[in-house]
């Protein structure tokens, strides 16, 4: 019989792996289980916000994906029955599998902040998955007066996109010093720093000066602790703060589907092999994405599609009876100061042991680096550019 592959989740992660498990292999069956239709990718729906982009040109469907022989199956996987080998739907089906990769991103910590739950998610939008939540923030920043205050509120580690929060406070800003040039942004952080800070921060003085606010630190006055979203007002611990637009960016865990079905361990990711992303918590499993316990790898979409990638080849290598081969994890990720000014990082990593032993994933050399700090308009508007090319090179590879 042939063997049987399940993808659960058919976004950036998964609709890469399903694409390189057929490609390396096409007596292999594949399936994408997908609660979607189309799928809107969260990278670039900052874009939207400065007027640069709208959702549908974010919006992929799987046609393309469906004419390369890969099953589409769209419903929601309510649970993976590990020791039975078989995805079970809302829609009532039972999919049985020799393999299966685990892609369903992230799910919120609800009430990790007081009074911040999905109703209140309505009001307040995370606008951490990109759709109907990306529409009401930018509507809603659309709305308030021209000297508003938007207050976002930046999760602890680990999340998904640590540069996403800061990329938004500059881009709003773009978008205000056009129409609400008195506006204000200030950022709550959990942490006490964040990625690219030093550029982040040269950005937001160079193009929005005064404009944005960054209070870090939980022990400071960073950490929110409650949300009214009646009143629109933040609560820390030492200060409370009245805004117009309360963009609450939760604590985050893999999705649900992993959590139900016992694949996460106590931090609430799920731990792998990172020599082939096997599960270490079941057998023929593999987790990728956002949703794996990301050690050091940052989890952004390129990291989606890179574990993809990883995670395909081991299918495949473990279907046919081969050992797989010692992987490397490669990154790059953008974020816009401007439309016309962009930073990045990039690195490459493998697998490794941290100082005590435990097995970890390891930067190689010194190949993770970000933008050189004071590049010149020319640098930044060509990184800009590279932007726009990078989003339409990751997207191909699942939906072109
Ligand atoms: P996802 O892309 O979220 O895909 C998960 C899929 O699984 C979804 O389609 C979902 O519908 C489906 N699913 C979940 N549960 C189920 C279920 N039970 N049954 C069926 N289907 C299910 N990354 C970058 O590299 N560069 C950037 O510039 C960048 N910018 C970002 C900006 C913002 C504002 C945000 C929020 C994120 C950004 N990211 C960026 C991060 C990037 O979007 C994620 O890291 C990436 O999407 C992770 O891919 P994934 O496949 O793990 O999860």
């Amino acid at each position: 019989a042939k063997a049987r592959v399940i993808i659960v989740g058919g976004g950036t992660g998964g609709a890469i792996a399903a694409r390189y498990v057929k490609a390396l292999d096409p007596a292999i069956d594949v399936t994408i289980v997908e609660a979607n239709p189309e799928y809107i990718t969260c990278y670039m729906s900052n874009w939207v916000l400065a007027e640069m982009r709208d959702l549908d040109s974010l919006t992929h469907g799987y046609d393309n994906v469906k004419a390369r022989g890969i099953n589409v199956v769209i419903d929601t996987a309510t649970r993976i029955d590990t020791e039975g080998q078989k995805v079970l739907t809302a829609g009532g089906q039972s999919l049985p599998y020799d393999r299966l990769i685990v892609a369903p991103g992230i799910d919120f910590q609800w009430d990790a902040i007081e009074g911040y739950d999905e109703a209140a998610s309505q009001v307040l939008p995370h606008a951490w998955k990109a759709g109907p939540q990306t529409q009401l923030l930018r509507d809603q920043v659309a709305a308030m007066p021209e000297n508003g205050v938007v207050a976002i509120v930046a999760p602890p580690n680990p999340f998904r996109c640590p540069p996403g929060p800061y990329e938004r406070a500059a881009l709003i800003a773009n978008y205000c010093t056009r129409h609400k040039p008195n506006a204000k942004i200030v950022i709550y952080d959990a942490k006490d720093a964040f990625s690219k800070q030093g550029l982040f921060q040269a950005g937001w003085e160079r193009h929005y000066p005064g404009m944005i606010e960054w209070v870090g630190g939980f022990e400071t006055a960073g950490g929110v602790r409650r949300v009214d979203p009646a009143a629109k007002t933040l609560h820390t611990e030492f200060d409370d703060l009245e805004a117009d637009v309360i963009n609450v960016i939760p604590p985050q865990t893999a999705g649900r589907i992993a959590v139900d079905s016992g694949l996460t361990d106590d931090s609430g990711w799920c731990p792998v092999d990172y020599r082939d992303l096997q599960s270490t918590i079941a057998q023929n499993v593999h987790v990728i994405g956002d949703a794996m316990v990301s050690s050091a790898l940052p989890k952004s979409g390129y990291i989606a599609a890179s574990t993809a990638k990883v995670a395909a080849l081991a299918v495949v290598d473990h279907i046919n009876g081969r050992e797989p081969g010692a992987p490397a994890y490669f990154n790059t990720c953008y974020s816009l100061l401007t439309p016309e000014h962009s930073i990045s990082v990039s690195g490459v990593y493998e697998a490794g042991e941290t100082d005590d032993g435990e097995q970890a994933i390891v930067p190689v050399g010194d190949s993770v680096a970000v933008s050189p700090a004071g590049a010149d308009d020319r640098f930044q508007g060509r990184e800009a550019r590279y932007a726009a090319s990078w989003y339409d090179n990751l997207t191909d590879q699942g939906f072109g």
